[in-house]
């Protein structure tokens, strides 16, 4: 299952789609007599196109797909998640109060899971990868300034500090590499059992997440999933200042989809102010790199473009975080 949504994922960046139409009208110049269809290149591309992809930014999607097949339930209380934030977001006023204009400070827990001693992170690297993500919620990540004045406007600050309530190192002499399947979160499985996750947030530190020829650099559980699980994965080497997996997992881990809606135009990240995109970018593109008919918004920390070119939140987009912490929300107990 896995293999087959990793492949989806491929699929949809954005440079991979420009390759493979490139590939498909060379190979209709050149093969015009016979009759190819334009999906059975893209199959026949698709080793070329793996081996290229050495990084697999995020796997939020793939784990949600997984945890649905397992736990169908998932999706019923995910639905009703992104009812009570439609009606969070039409109905602002009846929340005034703390979480409309307030200050949110949540609990960071970090399980560092290692078997060498360099990928046991000091303390003052994981103090660093705080530090990030204090910066990008409140406006205060150094690369904002080259943010064009088109997606300034909807610029936001969450305004949601994170700071470490506990780290808890745990040595797993066996274990070189982990998948993404949640083992990392239970002690009896190597692992680092999740502590208090409705006052704090959990962030797993693994050596390393290799997986068919790629590296994944971190995922999430969105709202909704199993409490036991809940909180955020991350790969040790990308974890720290100069890093934004962070960002963009604790984005997910707020609710927040990818930028492109895990789709092509017209597929929606349920936020209004930002821009269809029909993939994910990845690289530094130049403003404007348009498709469906408008600039897309690269910036975006949901994005999946280089960490020093990711500078932005929208105003959307901190609707829908603050709406877990609302009256009713999935992360309420964080707010109290
Ligand atoms: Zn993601």
């Amino acid at each position: 299952m896995i293999h087959g949504a990793f492949i989806f994922l491929i699929i949809k960046s954005k440079q991979m789609k420009k390759i493979i139409l490139s590939v498909f009208a060379i190979a209709m110049i050149f093969a015009s007599c016979e009759n190819i269809s334009e999906e059975s290149l893209v199959v026949e591309q698709m080793p070329a196109i793996v081996k290229q992809e050495s990084e697999i930014p995020c796997a939020t999607m793939d784990v949600l797909q997984e945890n649905i097949l397992l736990n169908p339930a998932i999706k019923g209380r995910m639905a009703l998640i992104e009812k009570h934030t439609e009606e969070y977001i039409e109905n602002k006023e009846k929340y005034q109060g703390k979480l409309v204009n307030g200050k949110i400070v949540i609990p960071v827990v970090f399980h560092v899971i290692y078997k060498s001693a360099s990928e046991n992170l000091s303390l003052a690297t994981l103090q660093g990868q705080i530090d990030a993500l204090n910066e990008d919620f409140n406006l205060q990540n150094p690369g904002r300034n080259t943010i064009p004045s088109e997606f300034a406007a909807v610029e936001a600050n969450v305004d949601i500090t994170f700071e470490i309530q506990q780290v808890i190192r745990v040595q797993n002499s066996k274990k070189r590499s982990w998948r993404p399947n949640d083992d990392m979160k239970k002690s009896s499985k190597g692992g680092s059992d999740v502590v208090n996750p409705q006052e704090y947030l959990n962030i797993w530190v693994v050596n390393s997440m290799p997986y068919r020829g790629g590296q994944i650099l971190g995922y999430a559980q969105f709202p909704g999933g199993s409490w036991t699980t809940d909180g955020v994965v991350m790969g040790a080497n990308f974890v720290g200042s100069s890093h934004r997996t962070a960002t963009h997992e604790v984005g997910h881990w707020l609710n927040l989809r990818h930028i492109w809606g895990d789709g092509g135009c017209g597929v929606d990240d349920f936020v209004a102010d930002t821009p269809e995109s029909d993939a994910a970018n990845r690289g530094c593109p130049t403003y404007p790199d348009v498709s469906c008919g408008s600039a897309d918004m690269t910036m975006n920390f949901m994005d999946y473009t280089n960490d020093s070119c990711l500078n932005m939140f929208t105003l959307g987009q901190k609707s829908r975080m603050d709406a877990v912490f609302a009256t009713g929300g999935f992360r309420a107990t964080m707010a109290d």
